[in-house]
């Protein structure tokens, strides 16, 4: 047999690094800054409801194939409270196992091959292998240090007849980038202007610093153009259970339920009783949870400085960009390799995520700060030995 085992448009895409850096830093017992999770569960309360949903035999079997009722009037509400935006919970909301599988269901049923998708680069691992399961083409708009902000002179040069879509992600990951109301507008306006369609990834948008996330959904036009993706495991720190969303119009959402249904049919079924509970809880738990990581954001940033990195200090999301060359430090990759034994931590070389322009990554390396505040301190402690 000479040919490839892997479908070839997956060639070369390998085991996700976060699993990958994961399975490292559990062999040797070093602090894992790599795979965003947090090492706090979310609250209590949310989990005795999960747990108490399995006891009571609620979402044991099936859960209806678009998600449970509460959940899905959860999130309306949700879009509601924090956007003022009006969805119907029967027919504009999709559950999905995850922001991911909601990204992968949309765009398996947008694109057909052949099409473009214009995303951000540095790319979340996931975009890049379900635009190639899509047989479609990435079109990278390249995000470049220090700030990160896209230059929408260029995304206007980049589209072309074959366009179809952009996968936008705002609060960035790895960057931490948080798209301004401005950009977003302008974007939107371009949008509509070249008639194209939208998949905004909003895992994020509860975990912004002093910017405020602004949804596509808010920008007039932007409906029936736009799937807006969720994530409970984010703003919840629950990632283990797999819960996240789609919203849109019928069309849309119906469009991404014909896919999701093949991939997963249904997921979490207890979990989205508890999730549907914890969209409900007041504003100040959000609030807390931003103000909280805003405070190890700034912890980890100066440390990580005073060790010598350049930091790039995100307004969004658990995550710092941070350039190694100032420490003499050639290759992001060898560097996250030996750090478990130079240091006891575990870290993300950023050039993962810089597909098609792998240069501009070779010296960077991406942090998780969603850790407890003492782990943070023992991790810059552990750093510190790269001082110069
Ligand atoms: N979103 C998480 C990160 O960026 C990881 C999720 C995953 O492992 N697939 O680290």
């Amino acid at each position: 047999m000479t040919r490839p085992l892997l479908n070839t448009r997956l060639a070369g895409l390998g085991n996700s690094i976060f699993g990958e850096m994961s399975a490292r830093a559990l062999a040797t017992k070093s602090i894992n800054l790599g795979q965003g999770f947090p090492d706090v569960d979310g609250p209590p309360e949310i989990a005795r409801a999960a747990a108490d949903a399995v006891l009571a035999g609620h979402g044991n079997q099936y859960p209806p194939a678009i998600g449970i009722p509460e959940l899905r009037a959860a999130v309306a509400g949700h879009q509601r409270r924090f956007y003022d935006l009006e969805c119907d919970p029967d027919t504009e909301v999709l559950i999905t196992a995850g922001a991911t599988e909601a990204i992968a269901a949309a765009l398996l049923a947008l694109l057909e091959p052949g099409d473009e998708v214009i995303a951000f680069e540095p790319y979340y691992d996931s975009y890049v292998a379900n635009i190639a399961m899509a047989g479609a083409t990435r079109v990278p708009l390249t995000l470049r240090a220090p700030d990160f902000r896209p230059d929408l002179a260029e995304l206007e040069s980049l589209i072309t007849s074959k366009t179809r879509l952009l996968l936008l992600n705002s609060p960035h990951n790895p960057t931490g980038m948080v798209l301004t109301r401005a950009e977003t507008e302008q974007i939107a306006r371009i949008v509509i202007d070249r008639d194209l369609l939208v998949i905004t990834d909003e895992a994020y948008e509860h975990l912004t610093f002093g910017r405020q996330h602004i949804p596509f959904a808010t920008i007039p036009g932007m409906r029936g153009r736009l799937v807006s993706v969720g994530s409970a495991g984010k703003t919840f720190s629950f990632t283990g259970w797999k819960v996240g969303w789609a919203t849109g119009t019928p069309e849309l959402v119906g469009a991404v339920r014909t896919t999701k249904q093949f991939l997963t049919f249904v997921s979490s079924g207890p979990f989205q009783y508890a999730i549907a509970q914890a969209l409900d809880l007041p504003d100040s738990y959000f609030a807390t949870l931003a103000a909280d990581l805003k405070d190890r954001r700034d912890m980890f940033a100066r440390g990580l400085r005073e060790i010598g990195f350049e930091v790039y200090e995100p307004d969004g999301t658990y995550f710092i960009t941070t350039d190694i060359a100032p420490l003499g430090e050639k290759d992001g990759i060898e560097f996250c390799l030996s750090l478990p034994d130079r240091a006891g931590v575990v870290a993300i070389p950023s050039v993962v995520f810089y597909e098609d322009n792998p240069d501009l990554g070779r010296t960077m390396v991406r942090f998780a700060f969603c850790k407890r505040a003492e782990v943070l301190r023992e991790a810059l402690d552990r750093l510190s030995v790269l001082a110069g």
